[in-house]
């Protein structure tokens, strides 16, 4: 089986993008693949050192997983600052990649904003990390967001660099396989991971502004519908959303130049996994009056479940402690055996 691994960061409140996005394609890939889930918490002091309740957001994350439906014992749920390996192979990658290919990130950016001289190390260093976390495990594929995809080009070119610079080491150690990277054969030790993007809302948008994503740390609540928001909490949101005066259109090129109206329309096509057009066949000519409370309705309806479930699981914590110590235990000792043999391409003594 394909080894999938991804990670979402305890930094606030789950929001309908990171569930689309994300966590609801974690669940699906695990009929077919071994699925290792992380509550990256290591992420989440790079943007923000001091949280108010680091363990609470760690435990909610992890309720959402369980809630929408992972199930932590025939796959690997945990919180990445158990299997201190990551941040080991992190050190590594930071050696491996290059300052310049840092600088070019667009979510180091975005999160740094004007005054980048100040923002943290760890910021910038921040995709090393996410290549570290994917490679201990030698993954080959992770379903993300679609903000994450520069990311996960970096990580292929860390993973490139290391095979290539280390090529010798890697065979005379007897470890790594051919692989071809476009027309070159390459002996590989760490493999090209592929990312998994597709889906009608790849890129959930803010609903106050189409052109920004909906992210956990905007400001504005009313710009994202979170996970434990109420019925009535997601009907407002939604009647408040941004949008334009237009009746939708009935074919998906109408969507373009009305960031609003395609954002809304993909979040109604994902939440009732259907394809965009399929969407616009039912409303196509309707105006928003009439597809924002349908569009409540769906949300409700696929949400409300995991939002009970998710408050249920959180009255329990010492039952979430005890699913990441054991998804810990399981994934440090796979994360080690990784270590062990970069410890010996390399050259450390052990
Ligand atoms: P932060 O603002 O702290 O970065 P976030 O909302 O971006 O929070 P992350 O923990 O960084 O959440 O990301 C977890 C996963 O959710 C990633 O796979 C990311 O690509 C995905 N994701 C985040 N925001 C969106 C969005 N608006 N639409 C689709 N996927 C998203
Ligand atoms: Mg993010």
């Amino acid at each position: 089986k394909q080894l999938v691994f991804s990670g979402v960061q305890p930094t606030g409140n789950l929001h309908l993008g990171n569930y689309l996005g994300a966590i609801r394609k974690f669940v699906a890939l695990q009929e077919s693949h071994d699925c290792i889930y992380c509550v990256v918490d290591l992420h989440a002091i790079t943007a923000q050192l001091v949280h108010d309740d680091l363990p609470g957001q760690i435990r909610s994350i992890t309720a959402a997983f369980i809630a929408a439906g992972i199930d932590p014992k025939q796959h690997i749920v945990f919180n990445q600052s158990q299997v201190p390996q990551h941040a080991e192979l992190a050190w590594i990658f930071n050696c491996v990649a290059r300052i310049g290919w840092m600088n070019r990130m667009t979510q180091f950016k975005d999160k740094a904003g004007k005054d980048r001289e100040n923002a943290s190390l760890g910021l910038l260093a921040y995709p090393s990390l996410m290549a570290a976390d994917i490679l201990v495990y030698r993954a080959t594929h992770v379903p993300v967001g679609d903000d994450q995809k520069q990311h996960l080009e970096l990580t292929r070119d860390i993973a490139m660099k290391f095979n290539m610079d280390f090529m010798q080491k890697i065979r005379a150690a007897g470890l790594g396989t051919d692989i071809l990277v476009g027309d070159e054969p390459v002996h590989a030790y760490f493999p090209m991971v592929e990312p998994m993007i597709e889906g009608p809302a790849p890129r959930v948008m803010s609903l106050k502004d189409g052109t920004k994503k909906m992210s956990k740390s905007d400001p504005s609540d009313l710009s994202r519908i979170n996970l434990l928001d109420d019925a009535e909490t997601i009907s407002k949101k939604i009647r408040k959303a941004k949008t334009d005066p237009d009746a939708l259109p009935s074919e998906v090129e109408g969507l373009k130049g009305r960031p609003e109206a395609d954002n809304l329309v993909g979040i109604f096509a994902a939440l009732s996994d259907r394809s965009k057009a399929d969407v616009l066949k039912d409303f196509g000519g309707q105006q928003f009056s009439v597809f924002k409370p349908a569009l409540v309705d769906l949300a409700v309806e696929v949400l409300a479940p995991v939002n009970g479930e998710m408050r249920r699981l959180m009255d329990d914590p010492a039952y979430i402690d005890s699913v990441l110590r054991d998804g810990g235990a399981r994934a440090g000792a796979r994360a080690e055996k990784t270590m062990k043999e970069v410890r010996d391409i390399i050259g450390f003594v052990q």
